[in-house]
Protein backbone atom coordinates (compact mmCIF):
# COMPACT_ATOMS: atom_id res chain seq x y z
CA UNK A 1 0.00 0.00 0.00
CA UNK A 2 1.33 3.49 -0.70
CA UNK A 3 1.43 5.81 2.31
CA UNK A 4 3.17 8.27 0.63
CA UNK A 5 0.40 11.85 0.29
CA UNK A 6 0.31 11.83 4.19
CA UNK A 7 3.72 11.30 4.76
CA UNK A 8 4.90 13.41 2.66
CA UNK A 9 3.32 15.90 3.29
CA UNK A 10 4.46 15.85 7.42
CA UNK A 11 7.62 15.71 5.94
CA UNK A 12 7.34 18.75 3.73
CA UNK A 13 5.56 20.95 6.21
CA UNK A 14 8.83 20.13 8.83
CA UNK A 15 11.27 21.56 5.68
CA UNK A 16 12.63 24.73 5.33
CA UNK A 17 11.83 25.18 2.28
CA UNK A 18 14.64 25.91 0.07
CA UNK A 19 16.40 24.42 -3.85
CA UNK A 20 14.49 22.41 -5.82
CA UNK A 21 15.44 18.71 -6.21
CA UNK A 22 15.56 17.73 -9.88
CA UNK A 23 15.29 14.13 -11.14
CA UNK A 24 18.91 13.46 -11.39
CA UNK A 25 19.97 14.73 -8.09
CA UNK A 26 17.16 12.96 -6.50
CA UNK A 27 17.79 9.82 -7.89
CA UNK A 28 21.65 10.12 -6.99
CA UNK A 29 20.32 11.06 -2.90
CA UNK A 30 18.56 8.06 -3.28
CA UNK A 31 21.29 5.88 -4.12
CA UNK A 32 23.12 6.96 -1.45
CA UNK A 33 20.50 6.38 1.09
CA UNK A 34 19.79 3.04 -0.05
CA UNK A 35 21.02 1.12 2.85
CA UNK A 36 18.59 2.65 5.31
CA UNK A 37 14.94 2.40 5.90
CA UNK A 38 12.60 3.88 3.74
CA UNK A 39 12.21 7.30 6.07
CA UNK A 40 15.59 8.12 6.38
CA UNK A 41 16.14 7.49 2.44
CA UNK A 42 13.81 9.99 2.34
CA UNK A 43 15.02 12.20 4.78
CA UNK A 44 18.80 11.93 3.00
CA UNK A 45 16.66 12.57 -0.16
CA UNK A 46 15.69 15.66 1.59
CA UNK A 47 18.75 17.41 2.61
CA UNK A 48 20.13 16.36 -0.69
CA UNK A 49 23.62 15.71 -1.54
CA UNK A 50 25.72 18.17 -0.11
CA UNK A 51 24.56 18.24 3.27
CA UNK A 52 23.14 20.66 5.67
CA UNK A 53 21.27 22.64 3.18
CA UNK A 54 17.48 21.41 3.16
CA UNK A 55 15.98 21.19 -0.25
CA UNK A 56 12.39 21.67 -1.05
CA UNK A 57 10.94 18.34 -2.64
CA UNK A 58 8.58 19.60 -5.29
CA UNK A 59 5.89 17.35 -7.01
CA UNK A 60 6.59 19.25 -10.11
CA UNK A 61 9.98 18.13 -10.24
CA UNK A 62 9.55 14.65 -8.69
CA UNK A 63 6.81 12.52 -8.08
CA UNK A 64 7.28 9.48 -5.03
CA UNK A 65 5.62 6.46 -3.85
CA UNK A 66 6.23 4.76 -0.91
CA UNK A 67 5.14 1.45 -1.19
CA UNK A 68 6.08 -1.10 2.01
CA UNK A 69 8.94 -2.15 1.11
CA UNK A 70 9.76 0.42 -2.17
CA UNK A 71 10.06 3.78 -2.78
CA UNK A 72 9.41 4.64 -6.37
CA UNK A 73 10.35 8.03 -7.62
CA UNK A 74 9.81 9.11 -11.26
CA UNK A 75 10.04 11.89 -12.97
CA UNK A 76 7.26 14.32 -13.53
CA UNK A 77 4.92 12.86 -16.31
CA UNK A 78 5.39 15.91 -18.32
CA UNK A 79 9.13 16.25 -17.75
CA UNK A 80 10.92 13.25 -18.61
CA UNK A 81 14.32 13.36 -19.16
CA UNK A 82 14.99 12.43 -22.32
CA UNK A 83 17.76 10.11 -22.17
CA UNK A 84 17.64 8.77 -18.77
CA UNK A 85 15.63 5.60 -17.88
CA UNK A 86 12.20 6.73 -16.25
CA UNK A 87 11.96 5.43 -12.93
CA UNK A 88 14.68 4.83 -10.04
CA UNK A 89 13.70 2.13 -7.82
CA UNK A 90 15.22 1.09 -4.29
CA UNK A 91 13.97 -2.17 -2.63
CA UNK A 92 14.10 -2.19 0.91
CA UNK A 93 13.55 -5.57 2.79
CA UNK A 94 12.08 -5.44 6.31
CA UNK A 95 14.31 -7.53 8.10
CA UNK A 96 13.84 -7.06 12.23
CA UNK A 97 14.68 -3.92 13.54
CA UNK A 98 17.09 -2.72 10.71
CA UNK A 99 16.68 -2.88 6.60
CA UNK A 100 18.38 -4.30 4.42
CA UNK A 101 18.79 -3.48 1.06
CA UNK A 102 17.30 -6.84 -1.45
CA UNK A 103 20.04 -6.90 -4.24
CA UNK A 104 17.86 -7.47 -7.81
CA UNK A 105 21.90 -7.75 -9.54
CA UNK A 106 20.75 -10.72 -11.10
CA UNK A 107 18.10 -8.82 -13.25
CA UNK A 108 18.60 -8.08 -16.70
CA UNK A 109 18.61 -4.87 -18.01
CA UNK A 110 20.58 -3.39 -15.28
CA UNK A 111 23.30 -0.89 -16.24
CA UNK A 112 26.71 -2.24 -15.17
CA UNK A 113 28.60 -0.48 -12.91
CA UNK A 114 25.64 1.52 -11.56
CA UNK A 115 24.54 1.28 -7.70
CA UNK A 116 22.86 -2.07 -8.60
CA UNK A 117 20.35 -1.61 -5.69
CA UNK A 118 18.58 1.18 -8.41
CA UNK A 119 17.43 -0.44 -11.15
CA UNK A 120 17.65 1.38 -14.56
CA UNK A 121 14.69 -0.57 -15.39
CA UNK A 122 13.53 -3.19 -17.34
CA UNK A 123 14.06 -6.91 -18.21
CA UNK A 124 13.61 -8.11 -21.62
CA UNK A 125 11.78 -11.64 -21.14
CA UNK A 126 11.66 -14.42 -24.00
CA UNK A 127 10.30 -16.91 -22.63
CA UNK A 128 6.98 -18.21 -21.64
CA UNK A 129 8.10 -19.84 -18.76
CA UNK A 130 9.98 -17.00 -17.43
CA UNK A 131 7.28 -14.42 -18.18
CA UNK A 132 4.97 -16.51 -15.78
CA UNK A 133 7.29 -16.86 -13.07
CA UNK A 134 7.40 -13.20 -13.04
CA UNK A 135 4.18 -12.28 -13.43
CA UNK A 136 3.29 -15.15 -10.63
CA UNK A 137 5.46 -13.05 -8.43
CA UNK A 138 3.82 -9.42 -8.85
CA UNK A 139 0.37 -11.22 -9.06
CA UNK A 140 0.78 -12.82 -5.66
CA UNK A 141 2.23 -9.97 -3.81
CA UNK A 142 -0.99 -8.35 -5.00
CA UNK A 143 0.45 -5.48 -7.31
CA UNK A 144 -1.74 -4.13 -10.49
CA UNK A 145 0.28 -5.42 -13.69
CA UNK A 146 -0.90 -3.68 -16.58
CA UNK A 147 -0.22 -5.50 -20.44
CA UNK A 148 0.14 -3.85 -23.25
CA UNK A 149 -0.02 -6.07 -26.46
CA UNK A 150 1.88 -4.85 -29.34
CA UNK A 151 3.39 -6.31 -32.51
CA UNK A 152 6.16 -3.93 -32.33
CA UNK A 153 7.26 -1.31 -34.59
CA UNK A 154 6.19 1.07 -31.69
CA UNK A 155 5.18 5.12 -32.52
CA UNK A 156 3.12 7.56 -30.67
CA UNK A 157 -0.55 5.55 -30.67
CA UNK A 158 1.67 2.01 -28.58
CA UNK A 159 3.53 4.87 -26.44
CA UNK A 160 -0.05 6.79 -25.49
CA UNK A 161 -1.43 2.81 -24.46
CA UNK A 162 1.87 2.43 -22.18
CA UNK A 163 2.04 5.60 -21.02
CA UNK A 164 -1.65 4.92 -19.72
CA UNK A 165 -0.76 1.72 -18.42
CA UNK A 166 2.35 3.49 -16.36
CA UNK A 167 -0.22 5.85 -14.83
CA UNK A 168 -2.30 3.66 -13.50
CA UNK A 169 -0.53 0.55 -12.97
CA UNK A 170 2.41 -0.66 -10.62
CA UNK A 171 3.72 -2.76 -13.25
CA UNK A 172 3.56 -2.82 -16.91
CA UNK A 173 4.41 -5.36 -19.13
CA UNK A 174 5.23 -4.83 -22.81
CA UNK A 175 4.35 -7.84 -25.38
CA UNK A 176 6.46 -7.68 -28.77
CA UNK A 177 5.40 -9.93 -31.01
CA UNK A 178 4.58 -10.60 -34.80
CA UNK A 179 1.72 -13.22 -34.19
CA UNK A 180 2.17 -15.54 -37.49
CA UNK A 181 -1.83 -17.25 -36.68
CA UNK A 182 -3.22 -13.46 -37.78
CA UNK A 183 -1.90 -13.11 -40.80
CA UNK A 184 -2.82 -14.22 -44.25
CA UNK A 185 -1.27 -16.44 -46.40
CA UNK A 186 -1.22 -13.22 -48.67
CA UNK A 187 -0.06 -11.19 -46.03
CA UNK A 188 2.77 -9.37 -44.64
CA UNK A 189 4.41 -11.19 -42.12
CA UNK A 190 7.92 -11.88 -43.73
CA UNK A 191 7.97 -8.12 -44.39
CA UNK A 192 5.95 -6.74 -41.03
CA UNK A 193 8.83 -4.17 -39.97
CA UNK A 194 10.95 -5.24 -36.65
CA UNK A 195 13.55 -2.80 -35.44
CA UNK A 196 13.73 -4.24 -32.27
CA UNK A 197 16.42 -2.39 -30.85
CA UNK A 198 14.43 1.05 -31.13
CA UNK A 199 11.62 -0.62 -29.57
CA UNK A 200 13.67 -1.66 -26.98
CA UNK A 201 14.92 2.20 -26.29
CA UNK A 202 11.56 3.53 -26.12
CA UNK A 203 9.76 1.08 -23.45
CA UNK A 204 13.14 1.70 -21.41
CA UNK A 205 12.22 5.73 -21.93
CA UNK A 206 9.18 5.28 -21.14
CA UNK A 207 9.53 3.01 -17.64
CA UNK A 208 8.15 0.07 -18.80
CA UNK A 209 9.35 -2.97 -16.00
CA UNK A 210 9.32 -5.87 -18.46
CA UNK A 211 8.96 -6.29 -22.34
CA UNK A 212 8.23 -9.84 -23.05
CA UNK A 213 9.28 -10.18 -26.83
CA UNK A 214 9.43 -13.92 -27.23
CA UNK A 215 10.58 -15.75 -30.60
CA UNK A 216 7.55 -18.07 -30.86
CA UNK A 217 4.55 -18.70 -29.12
CA UNK A 218 3.66 -22.04 -30.59
CA UNK A 219 4.75 -25.28 -29.96
CA UNK A 220 4.93 -26.99 -33.76
CA UNK A 221 1.84 -29.39 -32.91
CA UNK A 222 -0.49 -26.11 -31.48
CA UNK A 223 -4.06 -27.23 -32.14
CA UNK A 224 -6.10 -24.92 -29.72
CA UNK A 225 -7.63 -21.90 -31.25
CA UNK A 226 -10.18 -19.23 -29.60
CA UNK A 227 -13.14 -18.64 -32.09
CA UNK A 228 -15.48 -15.57 -31.21
CA UNK A 229 -18.13 -16.50 -33.76
CA UNK A 230 -19.98 -12.96 -33.85
CA UNK A 231 -18.02 -9.52 -33.68
CA UNK A 232 -15.28 -11.28 -35.75
CA UNK A 233 -18.12 -11.27 -38.85
CA UNK A 234 -17.88 -8.51 -41.55
CA UNK A 235 -15.13 -6.12 -41.68
CA UNK A 236 -11.59 -6.95 -41.15
CA UNK A 237 -13.12 -10.96 -40.43
CA UNK A 238 -14.80 -11.26 -43.95
CA UNK A 239 -11.22 -9.34 -45.93
CA UNK A 240 -8.61 -11.08 -43.73
CA UNK A 241 -10.36 -14.65 -42.84
CA UNK A 242 -9.16 -16.14 -40.17
CA UNK A 243 -7.59 -13.08 -38.46
CA UNK A 244 -9.66 -13.19 -35.55
CA UNK A 245 -9.03 -16.30 -34.56
CA UNK A 246 -5.65 -15.84 -34.41
CA UNK A 247 -5.37 -12.23 -32.56
CA UNK A 248 -8.42 -14.43 -29.73
CA UNK A 249 -6.02 -17.02 -29.37
CA UNK A 250 -2.62 -14.99 -28.97
CA UNK A 251 -4.01 -12.46 -27.35
CA UNK A 252 -5.70 -15.31 -24.23
CA UNK A 253 -2.47 -16.99 -24.39
CA UNK A 254 -0.58 -13.65 -23.32
CA UNK A 255 -3.40 -13.30 -21.12
CA UNK A 256 -2.56 -16.17 -19.08
CA UNK A 257 1.03 -15.94 -19.89
CA UNK A 258 0.72 -12.91 -17.93
CA UNK A 259 -2.40 -12.39 -15.98
CA UNK A 260 -2.98 -9.03 -16.08
CA UNK A 261 -5.06 -6.51 -13.63
CA UNK A 262 -5.37 -4.12 -16.49
CA UNK A 263 -5.31 -4.81 -20.56
CA UNK A 264 -4.59 -1.52 -22.78
CA UNK A 265 -6.20 -1.44 -25.96
CA UNK A 266 -6.68 0.98 -29.12
CA UNK A 267 -9.75 1.90 -30.56
CA UNK A 268 -7.59 2.11 -34.35
CA UNK A 269 -8.65 -1.42 -34.22
CA UNK A 270 -12.40 -0.57 -33.82
CA UNK A 271 -13.12 -4.68 -34.73
CA UNK A 272 -10.33 -5.93 -32.49
CA UNK A 273 -11.92 -3.74 -29.31
CA UNK A 274 -15.35 -5.88 -29.98
CA UNK A 275 -14.04 -8.94 -30.48
CA UNK A 276 -11.55 -9.15 -27.20
CA UNK A 277 -14.35 -7.62 -24.68
CA UNK A 278 -16.75 -10.27 -26.20
CA UNK A 279 -14.27 -13.03 -25.68
CA UNK A 280 -13.45 -11.49 -22.03
CA UNK A 281 -16.74 -11.27 -21.24
CA UNK A 282 -18.10 -14.48 -22.42
CA UNK A 283 -14.62 -16.66 -21.11
CA UNK A 284 -14.56 -15.13 -17.70
CA UNK A 285 -11.20 -13.71 -17.96
CA UNK A 286 -11.15 -11.43 -14.84
CA UNK A 287 -8.95 -8.29 -16.22
CA UNK A 288 -10.12 -4.56 -16.47
CA UNK A 289 -9.90 -3.72 -20.30
CA UNK A 290 -8.77 0.07 -21.05
CA UNK A 291 -9.77 1.04 -24.66
CA UNK A 292 -7.39 3.79 -25.74
CA UNK A 293 -8.78 6.65 -28.23
CA UNK A 294 -6.94 6.85 -31.79
CA UNK A 295 -3.36 8.78 -31.96
CA UNK A 296 -3.01 10.89 -34.93
CA UNK A 297 -0.24 12.28 -36.95
CA UNK A 298 -0.99 16.37 -36.95
CA UNK A 299 -2.29 15.57 -40.69
CA UNK A 300 -5.43 13.50 -39.05
CA UNK A 301 -3.86 10.09 -40.54
CA UNK A 302 -4.08 7.24 -37.65
CA UNK A 303 -0.93 6.21 -36.23
CA UNK A 304 0.00 2.69 -37.64
CA UNK A 305 3.13 0.92 -37.96
CA UNK A 306 2.16 -0.24 -41.73
CA UNK A 307 2.24 3.79 -42.39
CA UNK A 308 6.07 3.41 -42.92
CA UNK A 309 5.33 1.28 -45.82
CA UNK A 310 3.78 4.79 -47.51
CA UNK A 311 5.57 5.99 -50.35
CA UNK A 312 5.62 10.51 -50.38
CA UNK A 313 2.79 10.48 -52.74
CA UNK A 314 0.72 7.45 -51.00
CA UNK A 315 0.76 9.43 -47.61
CA UNK A 316 -0.86 12.32 -49.24
CA UNK A 317 -3.59 9.77 -50.38
CA UNK A 318 -3.93 8.44 -46.65
CA UNK A 319 -4.35 12.07 -45.70
CA UNK A 320 -6.97 12.24 -47.95
CA UNK A 321 -8.89 9.20 -46.76
CA UNK A 322 -8.13 10.64 -42.98
CA UNK A 323 -9.82 13.75 -43.80
CA UNK A 324 -12.91 12.69 -45.95
CA UNK A 325 -13.25 10.00 -42.80
CA UNK A 326 -13.89 12.99 -40.65
CA UNK A 327 -16.15 15.09 -42.87
CA UNK A 328 -18.23 11.88 -43.05
CA UNK A 329 -18.31 11.36 -39.35
CA UNK A 330 -20.20 14.55 -38.88
CA UNK A 331 -22.49 14.16 -41.74
CA UNK A 332 -26.64 13.95 -40.53
CA UNK A 333 -27.83 12.11 -43.64
CA UNK A 334 -26.61 8.79 -44.45
CA UNK A 335 -22.27 8.96 -44.05
CA UNK A 336 -22.15 5.73 -44.74
CA UNK A 337 -22.73 6.04 -49.03
CA UNK A 338 -20.99 9.44 -48.82
CA UNK A 339 -18.21 8.57 -47.81
CA UNK A 340 -17.76 5.43 -50.40
CA UNK A 341 -18.67 7.93 -52.95
CA UNK A 342 -15.91 10.26 -51.69
CA UNK A 343 -13.20 7.28 -51.51
CA UNK A 344 -14.18 6.48 -55.24
CA UNK A 345 -13.01 9.97 -56.68
CA UNK A 346 -9.55 9.60 -54.74
CA UNK A 347 -6.83 8.38 -57.47
CA UNK A 348 -4.68 5.67 -55.81
CA UNK A 349 -6.95 4.13 -53.20
CA UNK A 350 -9.32 1.47 -53.34
CA UNK A 351 -12.47 0.51 -50.69
CA UNK A 352 -11.91 -2.31 -48.86
CA UNK A 353 -15.23 -2.04 -46.85
CA UNK A 354 -16.81 1.33 -45.58
CA UNK A 355 -19.57 0.26 -42.48
CA UNK A 356 -21.59 2.00 -40.06
CA UNK A 357 -21.13 -0.28 -36.93
CA UNK A 358 -23.67 1.21 -33.85
CA UNK A 359 -22.10 4.90 -33.91
CA UNK A 360 -18.71 4.51 -35.72
CA UNK A 361 -18.08 4.45 -38.83
CA UNK A 362 -15.16 2.32 -39.78
CA UNK A 363 -12.99 1.76 -43.37
CA UNK A 364 -10.93 0.30 -44.69
CA UNK A 365 -8.81 0.98 -48.03
CA UNK A 366 -5.85 0.16 -50.24
CA UNK A 367 -3.26 2.33 -51.08
CA UNK A 368 -1.22 0.85 -53.17
CA UNK A 369 -0.52 -2.96 -51.67
CA UNK A 370 -0.66 -0.88 -48.05
CA UNK A 371 -4.07 -1.76 -45.73
CA UNK A 372 -5.15 0.86 -43.66
CA UNK A 373 -7.92 0.36 -42.02
CA UNK A 374 -9.46 3.62 -39.48
CA UNK A 375 -12.83 4.63 -37.93
CA UNK A 376 -14.24 7.67 -36.14
CA UNK A 377 -17.49 7.69 -33.72
CA UNK A 378 -20.35 10.24 -35.67
CA UNK A 379 -20.33 13.28 -34.16
CA UNK A 380 -23.87 13.97 -32.33
P1 LIG B 1 -0.25 -3.41 -33.11
O1 LIG B 1 1.19 -3.35 -32.76
O2 LIG B 1 -0.59 -2.78 -34.42
O3 LIG B 1 -0.85 -4.79 -32.92
O4 LIG B 1 -0.99 -2.50 -32.04
C1 LIG B 1 -0.86 -2.74 -30.65
C2 LIG B 1 -1.91 -1.95 -29.93
O5 LIG B 1 -1.72 -0.57 -30.19
C3 LIG B 1 -3.34 -2.30 -30.37
O6 LIG B 1 -4.18 -2.33 -29.24
C4 LIG B 1 -3.67 -1.15 -31.29
O7 LIG B 1 -5.06 -0.90 -31.36
C5 LIG B 1 -2.95 0.00 -30.61
N1 LIG B 1 -2.71 1.07 -31.56
C6 LIG B 1 -2.11 0.99 -32.76
N2 LIG B 1 -2.16 2.18 -33.39
C7 LIG B 1 -2.78 3.03 -32.56
C8 LIG B 1 -3.14 4.41 -32.63
N3 LIG B 1 -2.86 5.15 -33.69
N4 LIG B 1 -3.80 4.97 -31.60
C9 LIG B 1 -4.10 4.21 -30.50
N5 LIG B 1 -3.80 2.91 -30.38
C10 LIG B 1 -3.15 2.33 -31.38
Amino acid sequence: MPVSTVELNRMRQSLVSGLRLTFGSARKAFATGTNLAPQPALETLFRGKRGGRPTGLEPATARITIWSSTIELRPPLNKRPSNKPRSAEVEHKFNGAGFKPKSRAGDAGWQRGSNPLVSCGMKIVDSMAAIQRQSTTWVRSGEVVGLVPTMGALHEGHLTLIRRARRECRRVIVSIYVNPTQFGPKEDLARYPRPRRQDLAMCRKEGVDVVFAPQNLYLPDHSTYVEESACSQGRDGASRPGHFRGVATVVLKLFNLVRPTRAYFGQKDAQQVDVIQRMVRDLNVPLKLVIVPTVRDPDGVALSSRNRYLSPDERAVAVEFARRLQLAAKRKTNPTAWLKTELKRIAGLRVDYVELIENRLCAAVFIGKTRLIDNQRLKP
